[in-house]
C-alpha cells in the first residue's frame, strides 16, 4: 500500500474525461488499495482515480455499504453510473484536489448507482444525504468536472484570483 500524491487544481489532467475499466487485474486492485489509503490518510470522504493521475473510471468512498461512519472501511466502485437521482439538497463541499475551498453545491438528495466491484461483478448502491453527495462528486471527477464548476461564476473567479496570488506568493503564509 502507498499514499499517492493528489493532483491539485488547476492541473489540466483533472479536466480530462476518464475511460472505462475493462481489465479487472492485479494492477487495478493495487490502485484501488492505494487510493483508499490515500483517501484515509488525507483524510477525505472519497477519491477518484483521475485525482491520482490515473485516467480510468474508478472511485473509492469512505465507509461500509450501509454505514457512512468515517473509519477504516471503504467501498470501491468501478465504472460507476448514476442511474437514478431524486430530490435536491445543498451541501457544503470540499475536494482534496481543490486547496482551501468549501462552497455550497446543489445536488440530488438521493441517487442510485450501478457499478462493478474489483472482480468485475455488477452491483447497485442507493444513497441519500451526505453519501449521495460524495457519489455525485466523485462520479463528476470521472467526467473531468470539479465542484468548482458547479458553483457561481463569481465565487469561482474570486477563488481563482486568490489561488493565483497564493501560488505567486509561495507557501509562506
Ligand atoms: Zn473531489
Amino acid at each position: 500500500m502507498a499514499v499517492l500524491p493528489i493532483l491539485k487544481y488547476p492541473d489540466p489532467r483533472l479536466k480530462k474525461k476518464s475511460r472505462p475499466v475493462t481489465e479487472f487485474n492485479e494492477e487495478l486492485k493495487n490502485l484501488a488499495r492505494d487510493m483508499a489509503e490515500t483517501m484515509l490518510a488525507a483524510p477525505g470522504a472519497g477519491l477518484a482515480a483521475p485525482q491520482v493521475g490515473e485516467n480510468i473510471r474508478l472511485i473509492v468512498i469512505a465507509g461500509a455499504e450501509n454505514d457512512e461512519e468515517f473509519d477504516e472501511r471503504y467501498l470501491v466502485l468501478v465504472n460507476p453510473v448514476i442511474t437514478r437521482s431524486a430530490g435536491e439538497q445543498t451541501y457544503d463541499e470540499g475536494c482534496l484536489s481543490v486547496t482551501d475551498l468549501n462552497e455550497r453545491v446543489i445536488r440530488a438528495l438521493e441517487v442510485e448507482v450501478e457499478a462493478q466491484d474489483l472482480e468485475g461483478k455488477p452491483f447497485r448502491l442507493s444513497a441519500e444525504g451526505r453519501r449521495a453527495v460524495i457519489l455525485q462528486h466523485e462520479t463528476d471527477h470521472l467526467d473531468g468536472v470539479l465542484f468548482l464548476d458547479r458553483i457561481s461564476g463569481l465565487k469561482r473567479d474570486i477563488y481563482k484570483r486568490k489561488l493565483k496570488k497564493a501560488l505567486k506568493d509561495g507557501d509562506d503564509d
